[in-house]
């Protein structure tokens, strides 16, 4: 009849575009994991020329070719900062491909919270003590043992609280961690008396090379990368993470990730 040859030619054009859709969505994913690919290429590429350039910047500065005037010097210093922001970005692009292109795979141990928060301390300690900030920490006695990727925790973490301590000029950085039963979430937070972010860029500091302010006369460092490799190591644990701020009185970050049993 008339309508069975409508619908058989109305699947078979349904056929036709779903088969196309499947053509495109290749294509685009081909397309995607070349990008990757050069860009983990190239950013391995720029590196090696750049530890040089970085390596004998650093023995000039410590004057082993004899002593520089100070206006040498100080030029000499601006090479050196400029270069390892460079390495920093190219090593900031190198994680994000990676972790795109799913070469940064998850690697699951049994792990106490209380000892890797300390750990995170104890590496940022060099910071900390030049800082005039109050710096503290505390896990509630109820949070378990967790199943999960140490590493990418521990990197987020330290990511958090070097934010906390690059954005706050007086008063105090806490790390605490707590567990949710409701919602099994073990939810670890960095909580800071500094600047603050305005309500409407509090979503985009996730972005990929977001800075609230990235004027050329900016007051401070970094690459705008930190916390859209945050993001993507959150997702990868199955999290994410959060931010509540308000200008002029401080932020708290909050890494929320689900708590897995330990399969035995
Ligand atoms: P970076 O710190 O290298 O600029 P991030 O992605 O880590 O990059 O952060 C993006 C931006 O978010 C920062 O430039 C800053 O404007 C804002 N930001 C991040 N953490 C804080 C914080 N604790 N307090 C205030 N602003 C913050």
């Amino acid at each position: 009849s008339e309508l069975e040859a409508k619908v058989h030619s109305a699947t078979a054009e349904l056929a036709e575009q779903n088969e196309k859709l499947r053509r495109q969505a290749l294509q685009v994913e081909q397309a995607s994991a070349a990008k990757s690919q050069f860009l983990a290429n190239m950013s391995h590429e720029f590196r090696t020329p750049l530890n040089a350039i970085l390596g004998y910047t650093s023995m000039l500065l410590q004057g082993v070719n004899g002593e520089m005037t100070p206006q040498q010097r100080r030029n000499l210093q601006r090479i050196d900062s400029n270069g390892r922001h460079l390495l920093q970005v190219i090593n900031e692009i190198l994680d994000i491909t990676r972790i795109e292109a799913g070469r940064m795979p998850l690697n699951l141990t049994d792990f106490q919270l209380p000892e890797l928060l300390q750990e995170v301390m104890a590496e940022m300690d060099p910071i900390i003590a030049r800082t005039k900030l109050t710096v503290g920490s505390h896990v509630t006695p109820d949070v378990p043992e967790l199943h999960g990727d140490r590493q990418k925790v521990k990197q987020i973490v330290l990511n958090l609280l070097s934010n906390a301590l690059k954005f706050t000029h007086e008063g105090s950085v806490q790390l605490s961690a707590a567990y949710d039963f409701a919602t099994s979430t073990v939810s670890i937070s960095v909580k800071d008396t500094g600047i603050g972010i305005a309500p409407e860029h509090q979503e985009k500091v996730f972005e990929d090379f977001q800075q609230v302010d990235s004027s050329p006369t900016r007051v401070y460092g970094g690459t705008g990368l930190g916390l859209s490799i945050c993001r993507r190591l959150a997702a990868m644990l199955g999290g994410r993470v959060t931010v509540q701020s308000a200008i002029g009185q401080g932020s708290t970050f909050t890494l929320h990730v689900p708590w897995r049993m330990r399969r035995s």
